[in-house]
């Protein structure tokens, strides 16, 4: 998972990057890099490492300069080894230079990659934007680079590419281009500021709202927009496919203050507290105190809590400057990171019967982890609520729980899963439930139901691809490089 932020303007746009991107942060922690260009005097200026955005973005490494058009990206490893070759944005060509920040996975990337290669492209990272890339720049050259000559370029990516991924790039002299593959399943919208020419591209709508832009909307599934050098928009609807739109982006990853398809995540997140209330209702479960896992289960706690008439408290204090342990590129990392991040309040355990709630069971790191802290501080029983349905099934798409046998229920019944974790009582939203509290329809839910929405074709080369990378990060994390 990664975040994107993109600005054409005709004023200066880095600083503006620079605070989209921190708003974006919780989208990846890995690497962050930005791609300015002043149209004025034709430079263009790239820099990225790995790192937190204000590591490394800082006064000597991000210059004030007068580029009116720019790209943002926050880094989620899911392919390629984390070395700064394989960050974004990627760069590519002369005239025009193409330089692209995308957010998703590449399901079919290896054997594409071996297509382009045999055909003479030559690679420069493990990073499987580049594929892309590669398409791009070799139907978009100068002269050529109509909408029309974009359009076929960006019909090419969706006949070749496939998988989840939101694109957009800056053609130098040109303009800038926007699209998201034929199922959307990550998230892409664009604003536009009232009194400015400016165009904005990001993730999240908060990275938008933050500089200004309004009359938000999204880029939707399929459909790709050009904004010229004269700051006219063009849009066209390439595919119609049916929506599959991340599940998992309304339950953890987006923002609570988020607004995806009309629909705000925080308030999501309240509703499948309360759906999860029933169950607890109808299980009889004899509960004291609820207690959510910070910070993501926060406001399903609350409302779980209100609607059975339990108080609701901060049972876990979390060090907030570790960073998201999910987001760790290796079970290894998250483990000593979780171990690291939360503490127990003990007069709010000890002696009482607890709902601990969470977003999520993915390998049962922070479970496990929070049920045993519990009943350290004193707890008499242990109950676990995750508002997610079990996730049994790897995600292709760019959130890293992509091997089957890492997942903990994956082979397990609830009671197996509530044994491992070490509670007394487990509760899950059910697939059904889930889906009639976000209301919307098309929703990709492969990693609980199975069901991909793209063709999986280069998926188990993927994940050993996948494996082998972890473990060279693991081996650069202990040897601390
Ligand atoms: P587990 O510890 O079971 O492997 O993962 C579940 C936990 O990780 C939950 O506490 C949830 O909040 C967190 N989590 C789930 N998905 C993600 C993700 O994509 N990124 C991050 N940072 N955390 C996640
Ligand atoms: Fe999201 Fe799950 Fe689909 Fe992956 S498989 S895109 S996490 S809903």
């Amino acid at each position: 998972m990664c975040g994107i932020i993109a600005i054409i303007d005709d004023q200066p746009v880095a600083e503006w990057i620079y605070q989209s991107m921190i708003q974006l942060q919780h989208r990846g922690q890995d690497a962050a890099g930005i791609f300015t260009y002043d149209p004025k005097t034709g430079k263009h200026f790239l820099h990225k490492n790995r790192g937190l955005v204000n590591q490394v973005l800082t006064p000597q490494t991000l210059p004030l300069s007068e580029a009116s058009w720019g790209i943002g990206h926050v880094r989620y490893q899911t392919v390629g080894d984390g070395s700064i070759e394989d960050t974004q944005p990627m760069v590519m060509g002369n005239d025009p230079t193409i330089a692209l920040g995308y957010n998703g996975n590449i399901v079919n990337y290896l054997p594409l990659r071996r297509e382009l290669e045999s055909k003479g492209c030559q690679f420069q990272s493990n990073c499987d934007a580049e594929v892309i890339l590669h398409i791009l720049s070799s139907h978009l050259s100068k002269g050529r680079c109509s909408f029309e000559d974009i359009q076929c370029a960006v019909k090419e990516v969706y006949r070749r590419v496939s998988g989840a991924y939101s694109v957009v790039a800056t053609l130098t002299g040109i303009g800038m281009i926007a699209f998201r593959d034929p199922a959307g399943i990550r998230p892409l919208l664009y604003g536009t500021q009232k009194g400015s020419k400016a165009v904005g591209f990001a993730s999240e709508t908060y990275a938008l709202i933050f500089c200004d832009f309004r009359n938000l909307q999204n880029i939707r599934p399929g459909e790709v927009m050009f904004v010229d050098k004269d700051f006219t928009p063009y849009r066209k609807q390439l595919i119609n496919q049916s929506p599959s739109y991340c599940s998992f982006e309304f339950n953890y990853f987006a923002k609570p203050n988020t607004v995806i398809e009309h629909h705000e995540v925080y308030e999501i997140r309240s509703n499948l507290g309360k759906t999860l209330a029933q169950k607890v209702k109808a299980s009889g479960f004899d509960i004291d105190v609820v207690v959510p896992v910070p910070n993501t289960a926060r406001p399903a706690a609350i409302s779980l809590a209100r609607e059975l008439d339990i108080p609701c408290e901060d049972g876990f204090v979390k060090q907030e400057y570790i960073g998201r342990t999910f987001i760790m590129p290796t079970q290894g990392l998250r483990e000593k990171a979780i171990s690291r991040k939360l503490g127990p309040v003990y007069s709010v355990f000890k002696d009482k019967n607890v709902l601990i709630i969470d977003d999520s069971i993915v390998r049962g790191t922070v479970s496990k982890k929070v049920t045993f802290l519990a009943k350290r501080a004193g707890a008499k029983k242990v109950y676990f609520a995750s508002t997610f349905p079990p996730i049994r099934h790897p995600c292709l798409y760019g959130i890293d729980f992509a091997n089957q046998d890492q997942l903990l229920a994956f082979g397990r019944t609830n009671e197996e899963i509530a044994k491992e974790i070490g509670v007394d009582g487990l509760i899950y939203n059910d697939i059904q439930e889930f889906v009639d509290v976000i209301g919307i329809k098309g929703l990709c839910l492969a990693c609980v139901n199975g069901k991909y929405p793209t063709n999986t074709c280069g998926s188990e080369e993927l994940q050993k691809m996948r494996q082998k990378d972890i473990q060279t990060v693991e081996r650069t994390a202990i040897s601390g490089v």
